[in-house]
């Protein structure tokens, strides 16, 4: 016997979206980890609760859902029209919270180090682009590349 699942809603699959291993994740976990990076996920004792950090190069990164985050300008993020008053407070929100949490780790001297979630989708379609991102993300974790640094600059202002 089957049993039918019921559809779910728009929020209940957001908010299975948003769960703790999502799959960008868990794909980049992979690809750093082979790359000889040890590090702590979901790590708690800092601000924002990073994804990814690297004690060894005090790298902190995010895996950001373009939706919940508001990559701008990406077509994945978009404030829904129903709801949108709620949508817009809640994103937004979600968006504050964020780079208050990026600079007390900056000010703390950790490298915040941003990859969205459409980014990572590019590198799951394709070699090259894997390879090419990939590079310049172990150097903005090193510290020789500003590629993925969160641009607190443009925060402050
Ligand atoms: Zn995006």
């Amino acid at each position: 016997m089957t049993k039918k699942k019921k559809p779910m809603t728009r929020s209940e699959n957001m908010s299975r979206v948003k769960n703790k291993d999502t799959k960008p994740e868990v794909y980049l976990r992979k690809l750093l980890w082979h790359e000889g990076f040890r590090y702590r996920i979901n790590y708690k004792d800092l601000p924002g609760r990073p994804d990814i950090y690297i004690p060894k190069y005090k790298a902190a990164i995010f895996v950001n859902g373009c939706f919940w985050h508001i990559h701008e300008g990406c077509k994945l993020s978009s404030i829904p029209k129903t709801n949108y008053d709620f949508w817009k407070a809640k994103l937004e929100g979600n968006a504050e919270r964020d780079k208050k949490n990026y600079k007390e780790l900056n000010d703390m001297g950790i490298k915040v180090i941003i990859v969205w979630g459409c980014e990572i989708k590019e590198m799951i379609k394709d070699e090259k682009i894997k390879k090419n991102m990939l590079l310049k993300l172990i150097k903005s974790i090193n510290g020789i590349s500003d590629a993925y640094r969160y641009n607190l600059e443009k925060y402050e202002r």
